[in-house]
Protein backbone atom coordinates (compact mmCIF):
# COMPACT_ATOMS: atom_id res chain seq x y z
CA UNK A 1 0.00 0.00 0.00
CA UNK A 2 1.47 3.54 -0.47
CA UNK A 3 1.51 5.90 1.99
CA UNK A 4 -1.08 8.63 2.03
CA UNK A 5 0.04 12.43 1.46
CA UNK A 6 -0.62 15.59 2.45
CA UNK A 7 -2.38 15.80 -0.77
CA UNK A 8 -4.82 12.87 -0.01
CA UNK A 9 -5.94 14.29 2.50
CA UNK A 10 -6.26 17.75 1.70
CA UNK A 11 -8.62 16.10 -1.38
CA UNK A 12 -10.52 14.39 1.40
CA UNK A 13 -11.09 18.22 3.04
CA UNK A 14 -12.78 18.86 -0.64
CA UNK A 15 -14.92 16.14 -0.61
CA UNK A 16 -16.10 16.63 3.17
CA UNK A 17 -19.84 17.55 3.23
CA UNK A 18 -19.62 19.05 6.67
CA UNK A 19 -16.70 21.27 5.61
CA UNK A 20 -18.79 24.43 5.95
CA UNK A 21 -19.25 23.94 9.43
CA UNK A 22 -15.82 24.79 10.52
CA UNK A 23 -16.59 28.61 9.75
CA UNK A 24 -18.96 28.70 12.42
CA UNK A 25 -16.54 27.99 14.83
CA UNK A 26 -13.59 30.57 16.15
CA UNK A 27 -10.19 28.73 16.20
CA UNK A 28 -7.22 30.07 17.16
CA UNK A 29 -4.40 30.32 14.11
CA UNK A 30 -1.93 27.70 14.16
CA UNK A 31 -3.70 25.54 16.60
CA UNK A 32 -4.95 21.94 16.07
CA UNK A 33 -7.70 21.33 18.50
CA UNK A 34 -7.68 17.70 19.20
CA UNK A 35 -9.63 18.01 22.04
CA UNK A 36 -13.36 18.60 21.74
CA UNK A 37 -13.82 15.82 23.31
CA UNK A 38 -12.68 17.38 26.49
CA UNK A 39 -13.94 20.94 25.63
CA UNK A 40 -15.35 22.04 22.69
CA UNK A 41 -14.31 24.77 20.53
CA UNK A 42 -16.09 27.82 20.22
CA UNK A 43 -18.99 28.89 17.52
CA UNK A 44 -18.58 32.55 16.75
CA UNK A 45 -22.03 32.74 17.48
CA UNK A 46 -20.73 32.58 21.37
CA UNK A 47 -19.88 36.17 21.43
CA UNK A 48 -23.38 37.70 20.30
CA UNK A 49 -25.02 35.30 21.98
CA UNK A 50 -23.25 36.62 25.10
CA UNK A 51 -23.76 40.13 24.37
CA UNK A 52 -27.28 39.82 24.07
CA UNK A 53 -27.70 37.76 27.17
CA UNK A 54 -25.85 39.84 29.12
CA UNK A 55 -25.86 43.83 27.86
CA UNK A 56 -29.41 43.26 26.64
CA UNK A 57 -31.35 40.98 28.68
CA UNK A 58 -29.52 41.20 32.21
CA UNK A 59 -28.52 44.73 31.61
CA UNK A 60 -31.88 46.50 30.25
CA UNK A 61 -34.33 43.94 30.79
CA UNK A 62 -33.42 42.67 34.28
CA UNK A 63 -36.05 40.71 36.30
CA UNK A 64 -38.20 40.90 33.14
CA UNK A 65 -36.05 38.68 31.08
CA UNK A 66 -37.82 35.65 33.35
CA UNK A 67 -40.63 35.98 31.11
CA UNK A 68 -40.32 38.47 28.18
CA UNK A 69 -36.67 36.24 27.04
CA UNK A 70 -38.28 33.17 28.59
CA UNK A 71 -35.27 32.39 31.14
CA UNK A 72 -37.10 30.36 32.90
CA UNK A 73 -38.07 27.72 30.18
CA UNK A 74 -34.56 27.36 29.07
CA UNK A 75 -33.99 23.91 30.54
CA UNK A 76 -37.03 22.33 28.73
CA UNK A 77 -36.25 24.04 25.37
CA UNK A 78 -32.83 23.53 25.85
CA UNK A 79 -33.91 19.75 26.50
CA UNK A 80 -36.19 19.89 23.22
CA UNK A 81 -33.64 20.82 20.96
CA UNK A 82 -31.22 18.25 21.93
CA UNK A 83 -33.77 15.18 22.32
CA UNK A 84 -33.59 14.27 18.62
CA UNK A 85 -29.30 13.86 18.71
CA UNK A 86 -29.87 11.45 21.63
CA UNK A 87 -33.00 9.68 20.00
CA UNK A 88 -35.38 11.01 23.07
CA UNK A 89 -39.04 12.88 22.25
CA UNK A 90 -39.77 16.92 23.39
CA UNK A 91 -40.62 16.97 26.85
CA UNK A 92 -38.36 13.83 28.05
CA UNK A 93 -34.88 15.88 28.76
CA UNK A 94 -33.79 18.95 30.50
CA UNK A 95 -30.78 20.78 30.32
CA UNK A 96 -29.00 21.66 33.62
CA UNK A 97 -26.24 21.09 36.33
CA UNK A 98 -23.81 19.30 36.04
CA UNK A 99 -23.11 15.49 34.68
CA UNK A 100 -22.02 14.35 38.00
CA UNK A 101 -25.17 15.86 39.87
CA UNK A 102 -27.79 14.54 36.88
CA UNK A 103 -26.52 10.92 38.00
CA UNK A 104 -26.88 11.55 41.50
CA UNK A 105 -30.22 12.72 40.49
CA UNK A 106 -31.19 9.95 38.39
CA UNK A 107 -29.00 7.01 40.13
CA UNK A 108 -31.58 7.76 43.16
CA UNK A 109 -34.71 8.42 41.63
CA UNK A 110 -33.96 4.79 39.50
CA UNK A 111 -32.77 3.20 43.21
CA UNK A 112 -36.21 4.85 44.49
CA UNK A 113 -38.49 3.08 42.26
CA UNK A 114 -36.66 -0.60 42.77
CA UNK A 115 -36.67 -0.41 46.24
CA UNK A 116 -40.62 -0.12 46.14
CA UNK A 117 -41.01 -2.88 43.15
CA UNK A 118 -37.88 -5.34 44.39
CA UNK A 119 -36.56 -4.48 47.88
CA UNK A 120 -34.22 -7.10 48.15
CA UNK A 121 -32.13 -6.01 44.74
CA UNK A 122 -29.13 -3.52 46.10
CA UNK A 123 -26.47 -3.98 43.57
CA UNK A 124 -25.56 -1.19 40.91
CA UNK A 125 -23.21 -2.35 37.90
CA UNK A 126 -21.01 0.24 37.12
CA UNK A 127 -17.93 0.01 34.89
CA UNK A 128 -14.75 0.17 37.25
CA UNK A 129 -12.45 1.45 34.58
CA UNK A 130 -15.31 4.84 33.59
CA UNK A 131 -14.79 7.75 34.51
CA UNK A 132 -14.43 8.37 37.97
CA UNK A 133 -17.22 11.04 38.71
CA UNK A 134 -19.96 8.60 37.76
CA UNK A 135 -18.28 5.95 40.25
CA UNK A 136 -17.99 8.49 42.98
CA UNK A 137 -21.00 10.03 43.04
CA UNK A 138 -22.65 6.28 43.23
CA UNK A 139 -20.41 5.80 45.92
CA UNK A 140 -21.40 9.10 47.99
CA UNK A 141 -25.08 8.36 47.24
CA UNK A 142 -24.87 4.61 48.47
CA UNK A 143 -23.12 6.04 51.60
CA UNK A 144 -25.81 8.54 52.10
CA UNK A 145 -28.53 5.69 51.99
CA UNK A 146 -26.58 3.82 54.87
CA UNK A 147 -28.12 0.64 53.38
CA UNK A 148 -26.75 -2.50 51.97
CA UNK A 149 -26.20 -1.22 48.31
CA UNK A 150 -23.33 -2.29 46.85
CA UNK A 151 -21.43 -1.61 43.32
CA UNK A 152 -20.83 -4.56 41.51
CA UNK A 153 -18.13 -3.04 39.10
CA UNK A 154 -17.61 -4.87 35.54
CA UNK A 155 -15.49 -4.21 32.51
CA UNK A 156 -16.19 -4.39 28.69
CA UNK A 157 -16.84 -7.78 27.74
CA UNK A 158 -17.76 -8.95 31.33
CA UNK A 159 -20.51 -6.37 31.59
CA UNK A 160 -23.38 -8.43 30.10
CA UNK A 161 -22.76 -11.57 32.08
CA UNK A 162 -22.92 -9.20 35.66
CA UNK A 163 -26.07 -8.26 34.80
CA UNK A 164 -28.40 -10.91 37.12
CA UNK A 165 -32.15 -10.49 38.77
CA UNK A 166 -30.20 -9.97 42.06
CA UNK A 167 -29.43 -6.08 39.76
CA UNK A 168 -31.41 -3.20 40.91
CA UNK A 169 -29.30 -0.73 38.69
CA UNK A 170 -26.97 -1.06 35.69
CA UNK A 171 -25.44 2.52 35.44
CA UNK A 172 -22.71 2.70 32.13
CA UNK A 173 -21.17 5.37 30.07
CA UNK A 174 -21.78 4.66 26.11
CA UNK A 175 -18.20 5.41 24.74
CA UNK A 176 -15.43 4.97 27.49
CA UNK A 177 -13.56 8.09 28.01
CA UNK A 178 -10.13 6.62 27.95
CA UNK A 179 -10.54 4.75 25.02
CA UNK A 180 -13.13 5.25 23.46
CA UNK A 181 -14.16 1.86 23.01
CA UNK A 182 -18.62 1.87 22.32
CA UNK A 183 -20.73 -0.49 24.68
CA UNK A 184 -23.57 -2.24 23.20
CA UNK A 185 -26.24 -0.03 24.38
CA UNK A 186 -29.06 -1.66 22.84
CA UNK A 187 -27.63 -5.48 24.23
CA UNK A 188 -27.21 -4.43 27.55
CA UNK A 189 -30.49 -2.34 28.16
CA UNK A 190 -32.37 -5.67 26.83
CA UNK A 191 -30.39 -7.82 29.24
CA UNK A 192 -31.08 -4.83 32.13
CA UNK A 193 -34.54 -5.12 31.80
CA UNK A 194 -35.21 -8.80 31.41
CA UNK A 195 -33.91 -9.00 34.13
CA UNK A 196 -35.98 -6.60 36.37
CA UNK A 197 -33.59 -4.03 36.50
CA UNK A 198 -33.09 -0.25 35.35
CA UNK A 199 -30.80 1.45 32.94
CA UNK A 200 -28.60 4.66 33.04
CA UNK A 201 -26.68 5.60 30.30
CA UNK A 202 -23.81 8.63 30.35
CA UNK A 203 -23.52 9.83 26.75
CA UNK A 204 -20.82 12.22 27.90
CA UNK A 205 -18.49 11.15 24.93
CA UNK A 206 -21.59 9.88 22.70
CA UNK A 207 -23.93 13.30 22.45
CA UNK A 208 -23.21 15.34 18.99
CA UNK A 209 -20.60 12.68 18.26
CA UNK A 210 -22.91 10.12 17.33
CA UNK A 211 -26.44 8.64 16.33
CA UNK A 212 -27.68 8.26 19.47
CA UNK A 213 -31.20 6.07 20.18
CA UNK A 214 -32.41 6.40 23.62
CA UNK A 215 -35.64 5.60 23.06
CA UNK A 216 -35.13 2.88 20.09
CA UNK A 217 -33.06 0.75 22.81
CA UNK A 218 -35.45 1.73 25.93
CA UNK A 219 -33.29 3.13 28.08
CA UNK A 220 -34.94 4.30 30.88
CA UNK A 221 -32.48 7.23 31.95
CA UNK A 222 -29.55 9.33 30.48
CA UNK A 223 -27.37 11.66 31.41
CA UNK A 224 -24.90 13.71 29.58
CA UNK A 225 -22.53 17.17 29.40
CA UNK A 226 -22.85 19.52 26.90
CA UNK A 227 -19.20 21.10 26.61
CA UNK A 228 -17.67 18.06 24.82
CA UNK A 229 -19.10 17.37 21.53
CA UNK A 230 -22.09 20.10 21.67
CA UNK A 231 -19.57 22.82 21.74
CA UNK A 232 -21.76 24.40 24.77
CA UNK A 233 -18.95 26.06 26.26
CA UNK A 234 -17.23 25.87 29.63
CA UNK A 235 -18.60 24.07 32.51
CA UNK A 236 -21.74 24.34 30.24
CA UNK A 237 -24.98 22.72 31.66
CA UNK A 238 -25.61 18.98 30.88
CA UNK A 239 -28.68 16.87 30.59
CA UNK A 240 -31.06 14.69 31.82
CA UNK A 241 -33.05 12.59 30.04
CA UNK A 242 -36.12 10.57 32.10
CA UNK A 243 -38.29 8.26 29.98
CA UNK A 244 -41.48 9.43 29.29
CA UNK A 245 -43.02 5.88 31.29
CA UNK A 246 -40.79 7.19 34.36
CA UNK A 247 -41.85 10.76 34.61
CA UNK A 248 -44.10 11.26 38.09
CA UNK A 249 -43.05 8.41 39.41
CA UNK A 250 -39.13 8.12 39.38
CA UNK A 251 -38.47 10.97 41.38
CA UNK A 252 -35.46 12.88 42.57
CA UNK A 253 -34.28 13.64 45.59
CA UNK A 254 -33.02 17.29 45.39
CA UNK A 255 -36.06 18.22 45.57
CA UNK A 256 -35.88 22.43 44.66
CA UNK A 257 -38.37 24.79 43.78
CA UNK A 258 -37.95 24.19 40.12
CA UNK A 259 -38.49 20.93 40.22
CA UNK A 260 -42.11 21.68 42.40
CA UNK A 261 -45.41 21.46 40.38
CA UNK A 262 -46.23 24.98 40.72
CA UNK A 263 -42.85 26.85 41.63
CA UNK A 264 -44.29 30.30 41.76
CA UNK A 265 -47.28 28.76 44.02
CA UNK A 266 -44.60 29.05 47.06
CA UNK A 267 -46.42 26.58 48.75
CA UNK A 268 -44.79 25.09 52.07
CA UNK A 269 -44.35 21.22 51.19
CA UNK A 270 -42.78 20.06 47.88
CA UNK A 271 -45.29 18.46 45.50
CA UNK A 272 -43.22 16.97 42.24
CA UNK A 273 -44.15 18.10 38.57
CA UNK A 274 -45.05 14.94 36.93
CA UNK A 275 -43.40 15.76 34.12
CA UNK A 276 -39.54 16.01 32.73
CA UNK A 277 -39.68 19.33 34.76
CA UNK A 278 -39.23 17.24 38.30
CA UNK A 279 -35.42 16.53 37.20
CA UNK A 280 -34.82 20.46 37.92
CA UNK A 281 -33.55 21.71 41.65
CA UNK A 282 -32.78 25.43 41.64
CA UNK A 283 -31.99 28.46 39.53
CA UNK A 284 -29.86 27.68 36.45
CA UNK A 285 -26.91 29.72 34.89
CA UNK A 286 -28.53 31.45 32.34
CA UNK A 287 -25.50 32.76 30.77
CA UNK A 288 -23.99 29.59 30.41
CA UNK A 289 -27.61 28.31 29.15
CA UNK A 290 -27.62 30.68 26.54
CA UNK A 291 -23.92 29.58 25.02
CA UNK A 292 -24.99 25.93 25.19
CA UNK A 293 -27.91 26.89 22.76
CA UNK A 294 -25.50 28.35 20.52
CA UNK A 295 -23.41 24.98 20.54
CA UNK A 296 -26.65 23.23 20.37
CA UNK A 297 -28.14 24.97 17.70
CA UNK A 298 -24.72 24.09 15.19
CA UNK A 299 -25.48 20.26 16.02
CA UNK A 300 -29.27 20.54 15.18
CA UNK A 301 -28.21 21.70 11.95
CA UNK A 302 -25.40 19.08 11.03
CA UNK A 303 -26.69 15.30 9.92
CA UNK A 304 -25.27 13.16 12.84
CA UNK A 305 -24.83 10.41 10.39
CA UNK A 306 -22.69 12.52 8.56
CA UNK A 307 -20.78 13.70 11.98
CA UNK A 308 -19.92 9.75 12.85
CA UNK A 309 -18.82 8.89 9.52
CA UNK A 310 -16.18 11.65 9.21
CA UNK A 311 -15.19 11.17 12.33
CA UNK A 312 -14.93 7.59 12.21
CA UNK A 313 -12.68 8.17 8.95
CA UNK A 314 -10.69 11.37 10.82
CA UNK A 315 -9.95 8.38 14.11
CA UNK A 316 -9.03 5.69 10.84
CA UNK A 317 -6.33 8.40 8.84
CA UNK A 318 -5.22 9.01 12.77
CA UNK A 319 -3.89 5.27 12.85
CA UNK A 320 -2.93 4.37 9.63
CA UNK A 321 -0.61 7.40 9.57
CA UNK A 322 0.81 6.42 13.03
CA UNK A 323 1.76 2.90 11.53
CA UNK A 324 2.99 4.54 8.46
CA UNK A 325 4.84 7.35 9.89
CA UNK A 326 5.87 7.00 13.21
CA UNK A 327 6.05 3.22 13.51
CA UNK A 328 9.81 3.03 14.93
CA UNK A 329 8.09 4.98 18.14
CA UNK A 330 6.34 2.10 19.76
CA UNK A 331 3.05 3.76 20.15
CA UNK A 332 0.34 1.44 20.93
CA UNK A 333 -3.05 2.08 19.86
CA UNK A 334 -5.63 1.60 22.67
CA UNK A 335 -8.71 2.21 21.13
CA UNK A 336 -10.25 -0.46 19.40
CA UNK A 337 -9.33 -0.93 15.61
CA UNK A 338 -12.56 -1.22 14.28
CA UNK A 339 -14.41 1.72 13.95
CA UNK A 340 -17.73 0.64 14.36
CA UNK A 341 -16.88 -0.20 18.17
CA UNK A 342 -14.65 2.92 18.40
CA UNK A 343 -16.06 6.42 19.04
CA UNK A 344 -14.58 9.97 18.38
CA UNK A 345 -11.41 9.60 19.44
CA UNK A 346 -8.36 8.07 19.16
CA UNK A 347 -6.25 6.56 22.74
CA UNK A 348 -2.59 5.90 22.37
CA UNK A 349 -0.40 4.21 25.02
CA UNK A 350 3.65 5.68 25.47
CA UNK A 351 5.74 5.35 28.44
CA UNK A 352 6.73 9.18 27.57
CA UNK A 353 2.98 10.26 26.96
CA UNK A 354 2.77 12.91 29.30
CA UNK A 355 6.06 14.64 27.89
CA UNK A 356 5.11 14.26 24.38
CA UNK A 357 1.76 15.48 24.61
CA UNK A 358 3.18 18.59 26.51
CA UNK A 359 5.12 19.02 23.53
CA UNK A 360 2.52 18.45 20.69
CA UNK A 361 0.76 21.53 22.71
CA UNK A 362 3.52 23.43 22.89
CA UNK A 363 3.33 23.19 19.02
CA UNK A 364 0.04 23.93 18.77
CA UNK A 365 -1.25 20.11 18.50
CA UNK A 366 -3.89 20.00 21.11
CA UNK A 367 -4.56 16.60 22.60
CA UNK A 368 -4.66 15.34 26.48
CA UNK A 369 -2.73 12.86 28.76
CA UNK A 370 -4.88 10.50 30.87
CA UNK A 371 -2.43 8.84 33.39
CA UNK A 372 -0.52 6.85 33.62
CA UNK A 373 0.28 6.82 29.56
CA UNK A 374 -2.63 7.48 27.35
CA UNK A 375 -2.75 10.61 24.83
CA UNK A 376 -6.11 11.19 23.83
CA UNK A 377 -6.95 12.92 20.49
CA UNK A 378 -10.58 13.20 19.57
CA UNK A 379 -11.85 14.16 16.56
CA UNK A 380 -15.00 16.95 16.51
CA UNK A 381 -16.34 16.20 12.87
CA UNK A 382 -18.26 19.63 12.67
CA UNK A 383 -14.30 21.45 12.91
CA UNK A 384 -11.62 19.08 12.33
CA UNK A 385 -9.99 18.78 9.13
CA UNK A 386 -8.62 15.44 7.39
CA UNK A 387 -5.41 17.94 6.72
CA UNK A 388 -5.18 18.47 10.47
CA UNK A 389 -4.99 15.03 11.39
CA UNK A 390 -1.88 14.61 8.77
CA UNK A 391 -0.25 17.54 10.18
CA UNK A 392 -0.82 16.37 13.90
CA UNK A 393 1.35 12.76 13.05
CA UNK A 394 4.07 14.97 11.17
CA UNK A 395 4.39 17.03 14.42
CA UNK A 396 4.15 13.64 16.57
CA UNK A 397 6.64 12.12 14.18
CA UNK A 398 9.13 15.23 14.78
CA UNK A 399 9.12 15.47 18.66
CA UNK A 400 10.00 11.74 18.17
CA UNK A 401 12.61 11.87 16.05
CA UNK A 402 14.30 14.69 17.76
CA UNK A 403 13.49 13.54 20.68
CA UNK A 404 11.83 17.04 21.36
CA UNK A 405 10.02 15.31 24.64
CA UNK A 406 13.23 15.06 26.60
CA UNK A 407 13.48 18.71 27.18
CA UNK A 408 12.57 19.53 30.91
CA UNK A 409 9.66 21.97 30.34
CA UNK A 410 7.44 18.89 28.91
CA UNK A 411 8.35 17.26 31.95
CA UNK A 412 7.14 19.22 34.65
CA UNK A 413 3.67 18.27 35.51
CA UNK A 414 0.50 20.64 35.53
CA UNK A 415 -2.65 20.18 37.85
CA UNK A 416 -4.77 19.35 34.59
CA UNK A 417 -3.50 17.00 32.17
C1 LIG B 1 -16.76 14.42 31.05
C2 LIG B 1 -17.46 13.38 31.84
C3 LIG B 1 -18.13 13.71 33.02
C4 LIG B 1 -18.11 15.13 33.52
O1 LIG B 1 -18.73 15.29 34.72
P1 LIG B 1 -18.91 16.76 35.34
O2 LIG B 1 -19.92 16.57 36.39
O3 LIG B 1 -19.33 17.67 34.22
O4 LIG B 1 -17.59 17.21 35.87
C5 LIG B 1 -18.82 12.71 33.69
N1 LIG B 1 -18.83 11.44 33.22
C6 LIG B 1 -18.17 11.08 32.09
C7 LIG B 1 -18.22 9.67 31.61
C8 LIG B 1 -17.45 12.04 31.39
O5 LIG B 1 -16.78 11.69 30.29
Amino acid sequence: MTQLTRQDCERLDQDDPLAAFRQEFDLPENTIYLNGNSLGAMPKKALDQARQTVINEWGKDLIKSWNVHDWFSMPQRLGDRLAPLIGAEAGEVVVTDSTGINLFKVLSAALTVQQKACPDRKKIVMEGSNFPTDNYTAQGLIKLLGDQHEIVFAEGEDILQSIDDSVAVVCLTHVHYKSGRILDMEAITERTQACGALSIWDLCHSAGAMPVDLNGCNADFAVGCTYKYLNGGPGSPAFIFTAKRHQGKALQPLTGWWGHAAPFAFERDYTPADNISQMLSGTQPIVSLAMTEVGLDISARADLNLVRQKSQRLGDLFIRLLNERCAEYQFRVVSPADNELRGSQVAIAHEQGYAIMQAMIARGVIGDFRAPDTLRVGFSALYVSYADVYDAVETLRDIMKNSIWQQPEYNRRHAVT
